[in-house]
């Protein structure tokens, strides 16, 4: 069933990170009312909510109660628990669909899905034990990944296996073992991209523009507005609508691709809410992602998404917030957002910022050559690595 929701009424967030208070901001620069749920006293969405709520997500009574006080709710993040969700379809309206999150909450159902729908993904097998692991690494060989199926991201939950001497470490492996296992094929990529998508109630579906990302450390470092091979572009593009048409997706979707130098193209992840990869649309598109998040889930149409300017979006971690002085030195141009997190713990995603130039050439040109980017990065890989 669709509904429109006006202006004046609530729009109530489950999780207020950064993602609950981009949302946030969006809805009430188009004039709705925002109430954001969080476990955290101090999260950030806070700042920008017309009221707020505090208590465990998996309270729920507590979450129940929240999500019947608002006109549509919405959440920032997809390890919802998942029968107080199923029981929050029947209470609320929440236009996204509960199936397609269940689904993702799972790295296995979530291949299984897109295997079903004919969609390439990394070869992959499920791990419970040890002797199901060696099993596993038998068929796929080396290099692989054991990946923990639930609560992973930026890289946590992983263990990289690259010969038998990465079987032997036992401890680590029986750690990871604790919980149900994925272990994937590692993918030579040539390179990542993803391509943020996003579905009205009417069926209508619009792609943001394809960004290429660099990740360091498992954690996303930058994304890029680059043009990637048109034959690359077309897989990824109907890869992207037709999992935004099978999943019958309200709202956005971040999808993660690896690309090979062949041009061949697997689809790495899904996460249906707003993206770290798409925070450059706050600036290089004339619609962001937030916005169409917030016109999806009202019953609004989506806008047509259109590039406004070649852009970057930076990451700005922990220990790259000392340097903002020396950032905007380098880079007056640039758009700083922080999130306003508190503490700037080491690789804690403290904000962003978008630079942006006419043509991609001159900002190629003004990337690579900056030696800013090269320390941030750099700050990454070194601490990392003692
Ligand atoms: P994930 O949390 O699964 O998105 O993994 C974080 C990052 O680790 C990815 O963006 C890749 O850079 C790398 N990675 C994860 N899985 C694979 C894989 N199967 N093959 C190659 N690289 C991977």
């Amino acid at each position: 069933m669709s509904k429109t929701f006006y202006p004046n009424q609530t729009i109530g967030i489950l999780g207020a990170g950064q993602l609950g208070k981009m949302l946030g901001q969006s809805a009430q620069k188009m004039g709705y009312r925002v109430e954001m749920y969080d476990e955290s006293d101090s999260a950030c969405g806070f700042a920008v909510s017309h009221h707020t709520e505090t208590g465990s997500f998996d309270d729920h009574e507590r979450v129940v109660a929240f999500a019947r006080s608002v006109d549509v709710l919405t959440y920032e993040f997809e390890n919802i628990n998942g029968e107080i969700l199923a029981d929050l379809h029947t209470r609320t309206f929440l236009p996204q669909n509960t199936a397609f999150l269940l689904l993702v909450q799972n790295r296995l159902s979530e291949k299984a899905w897109l295997t079903e729908q004919g969609m390439p993904c990394a070869d992959y097998g499920e791990v419970r034990s040890l002797v199901d692991l060696q099993a596993e690494v038998e068929r796929i060989g080396f290099p692989c990944i054991l990946k923990r199926t639930r609560f992973g991201y930026d890289g946590k939950g992983q263990f990289r296996l690259n010969s038998e001497a990465d079987l032997a470490k036992s401890t680590e492996l029986a750690g990871m073992l604790e919980a149900e296992c994925v272990l994937e094929a590692f993918y030579p990529f040539d390179y990542e991209a993803s391509i943020v998508i996003a579905r009205d109630t009417f069926g209508t579906i619009d792609c943001f523009p394809t960004v290429i990302n660099q990740h360091v450390d498992g954690i996303l470092f930058t994304s890029l507005t680059a043009q990637v091979p048109e034959a690359v572009q077309t897989k990824m593009t109907a890869i992207a609508t037709k999992i935004a048409q099978e999943s019958e997706l309200v709202g956005v979707c971040g999808i993660e691709f690896f690309v090979s130098n062949s041009g061949e193209v697997v689809v790495n992840e899904l996460a249906p809410r707003p993206h770290n990869t798409g925070h450059y649309t706050i600036e290089g598109t004339n619609v962001s992602q937030f916005d169409q998040h917030i016109l999806a889930i009202t019953g609004r149409p989506l806008l047509p998404t259109r590039l406004l300017t070649p852009t970057l979006m930076v990451n700005i971690l922990g220990q790259h917030i000392p340097e903002i002085p020396e950032l905007i030195k380098h880079f007056p141009q640039a758009i700083i957002h922080l999130y306003d997190k508190g503490e700037p713990r080491y690789q804690r995603k403290m904000g962003h910022f978008s630079l942006m130039a006419d043509s991609m050439a001159a900002l190629e040109m003004l990337v690579n050559q900056d030696s800013l980017i090269k320390r941030w990065r750099k700050a990454v890989r070194t601490e990392a690595n003692t």
